[in-house]
C-alpha cells in the first residue's frame, strides 16, 4: 500500500474489530522504526532463517531479542511509515536479503501484488478535479448563494444602498446579495458612493 506497485511484495491486512497484531509463526524478535519506509515493524525470525515482516505497526508488544510463539501478539497495527490509512503490510522474506516469498503457506492468502494500490488509484483518478467538474461544482455554488437572497441583519444597509442608488442590481434589476463582487462592480459602486456624498 505504498503507492510503489512493483515493490509491494506483501499483502495488506485490514483490522476491523481487533487491531492488534499476532504472529503468524513462532521465532525471533526484532522491532525496529523506518521513517519513510516500514514505519515502526517487527520482524519475526523462524528457526530455518526465513523472516516475515509486519510493518506500520503503531506500537509493540514484544522488543527485540524476545522469543515468540505462533499466535502470539507482537505488536497494534498502525500508520506509521510510509502508509495511508492503518494497516499492516505483511511479508516474508528469505533469510537475508529484500527478496519475498509467498505467504500462502502462512496465511492461506495468496499476495496479490499492488491491489490494494490499484484499487485506490483507480478512486483517486475519479475523484480527481477536472476543469469541468471544477466549473460545474462552481455553477451549483452560485447558484445556492443566488438562492439565499440577502440576509436579514442587513437589511437597513440594502435599504440606504438602495435609496441612494449605490446598488441598482444587474440589467434585469437582480441585486444578488449574497453574490461575489467582480471588480467592475467594486468600481462602479465607488463612483456612485462619491457621487452622493
Ligand atoms: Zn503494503
Amino acid at each position: 500500500m505504498n503507492g510503489r506497485r512493483e515493490y509491494h511484495k506483501g499483502i495488506d491486512l485490514v483490522g476491523l474489530d481487533d487491531i492488534t497484531v499476532y504472529s503468524v509463526c513462532g521465532g525471533k524478535v526484532r522491532n525496529a522504526y523506518q521513517k519513510d519506509g516500514a514505519g515502526n515493524y517487527v520482524v519475526v525470525t523462524m528457526d530455518d532463517g526465513r523472516r516475515v515482516f509486519y510493518m506500520h505497526l503503531k506500537s509493540f508488544n514484544k522488543k527485540t531479542g524476545d522469543t515468540v510463539k505462533k499466535g502470539e501478539p507482537i505488536g497494534v497495527m498502525g500508520n506509521t511509515g510510509n502508509s495511508y490509512g492503518a494497516h499492516t503490510h505483511l511479508e516474508i522474506r528469505k533469510e537475508t536479503g529484500s527478496e519475498s516469498l509467498d505467504i500462502n503457506e502462512f496465511t492461506g492468502i495468496p499476495n496479490i501484488v499492488g491491489r490494494y494500490y490499484y484499487e485506490q488509484a483507480e478512486n483517486e483518478e475519479e475523484e480527481e478535479m477536472t476543469q469541468v467538474k471544477f466549473n460545474e461544482m462552481m455553477d451549483n455554488y452560485l447558484k445556492e448563494r443566488e438562492q439565499k437572497g440577502s440576509s436579514e441583519w442587513s437589511e437597513s444597509a440594502r435599504n440606504f444602498c438602495e435609496r441612494n442608488g449605490i446598488i441598482k442590481g444587474d440589467e434585469n434589476g437582480n441585486k444578488k446579495y449574497n453574490m461575489f463582487v467582480t471588480r467592475e462592480e467594486l468600481a462602479e459602486i465607488i463612483k456612485r458612493v462619491s457621487e452622493i456624498f
